[in-house]
């Protein structure tokens, strides 16, 4: 089996704690209004198979502002549309000088698969259905801004947790540090098989019983793009799972609602919600930029 190209970043799974903790601790450090230029001449390929604004635009602003230069890669308007594989493309930027590629694509295990073939590191941007560690990071890094532990820390997750990279990585990385975990959705959105992921969840179809008591409920948008051939009706959805203020006021009082983006206003949950005071939503595309400037600085042995 090839090697993984070391300082990669491809999923949360098997990432220690401690690991964990480390990048948390030096995103606090990390200031984008006044950054260190840490990576003063690296070169940053973001290579971009999927739709991104958040993800995309933080990756580029976390590295330009440590001094990096970076060049964007989208499958539309490259040599991918042509049909050139994975792997060439991939060879191709590390042979235009690329020091680490930042790379989000439709199938699982797409960024493994270069980081076996590369020698620089390869960071996981979203890879199909498996998993977002980036996101799961600045999601702790948000929820550690307001609680104090992650331990007996209620967290639910409602909504298409089946076609969520983002559930996934969540799952791992609070579970990881004792959170206890509730996910809710419809059967489509949520098989059994789910529990799987991580020992102790706990599984309900009512958002109600979910919201409960909760200390953090992460909303997350239906995956349109990966319906196809599901018989699951939207106007049903709306009516059991939306995220109203009803059902919100169920849960703590200084409850946070997360939601990943892109949000989807009168679908997964309602505008009043999305701007509510509980709303963190805006704070954790904001602190995408320093959870990521972390990564970068760590991934290419700068962390300082
Ligand atoms: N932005 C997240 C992702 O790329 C969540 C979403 O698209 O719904 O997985």
């Amino acid at each position: 089996m090839n090697r993984i190209a070391r300082g990669s970043l491809l999923g949360i799974e098997h990432m220690e704690a401690a690991e964990i903790v480390g990048l948390l601790k030096l995103a606090r450090r990390m200031n984008p209004f006044k950054p260190r230029p840490l990576l003063r001449g690296k070169r940053v390929l973001l290579l971009f198979y999927e739709a991104s604004t958040r993800t995309r635009s933080s990756f580029e602003i976390a590295a330009k502002s440590m001094g990096a230069m970076t060049t964007l890669v989208l499958s539309s308007g490259s040599s991918i549309e042509k049909g050139e594989s994975l792997l060439d493309t991939a060879y191709t930027l590390r042979a235009v000088g690329a020091d680490l590629i930042v790379v989000r694509h439709p199938n699982a295990g797409a960024p493994l698969l270069m980081a076996k073939h590369l020698d620089i590191p390869v960071v996981n941007a979203g890879d199909g259905m498996h998993e977002h560690p980036t996101q799961a990071l600045l999601d702790a890094y948000t929820i550690s801004r307001h609680k104090k532990s992650f331990k007996g820390l209620q967290v639910v997750i409602v909504g298409d947790i089946y076609h969520s990279r983002v559930a996934r990585s969540a799952i791992h990385l609070l579970s990881k540090f004792g959170a206890r975990i509730t996910l809710c959705g419809p059967p489509e959105f949520l098989p059994e098989l789910a529990t799987s992921l991580a020992p102790g969840l706990h599984i309900t179809r009512s958002v109600e019983e979910a919201a409960r008591k909760a200390d953090v409920i992460i909303v997350l948008r239906v995956q349109k793009e990966r319906l196809a051939g599901m018989k699951i009706k939207l106007q049903d959805y709306i009516a059991r799972y939306q995220m109203t203020m009803t059902r919100l006021k169920l849960a703590k009082r200084d409850a946070l609602l997360m939601h990943p983006g892109p949000i989807i206003r009168g679908l997964e949950l309602t505008w009043e919600v999305a701007d509510c005071p509980q709303s963190v939503i805006v704070e954790e595309v904001r602190n995408g930029v320093p959870v990521r400037m972390a990564i970068l600085a760590k991934a290419l042995g700068r962390a300082r």
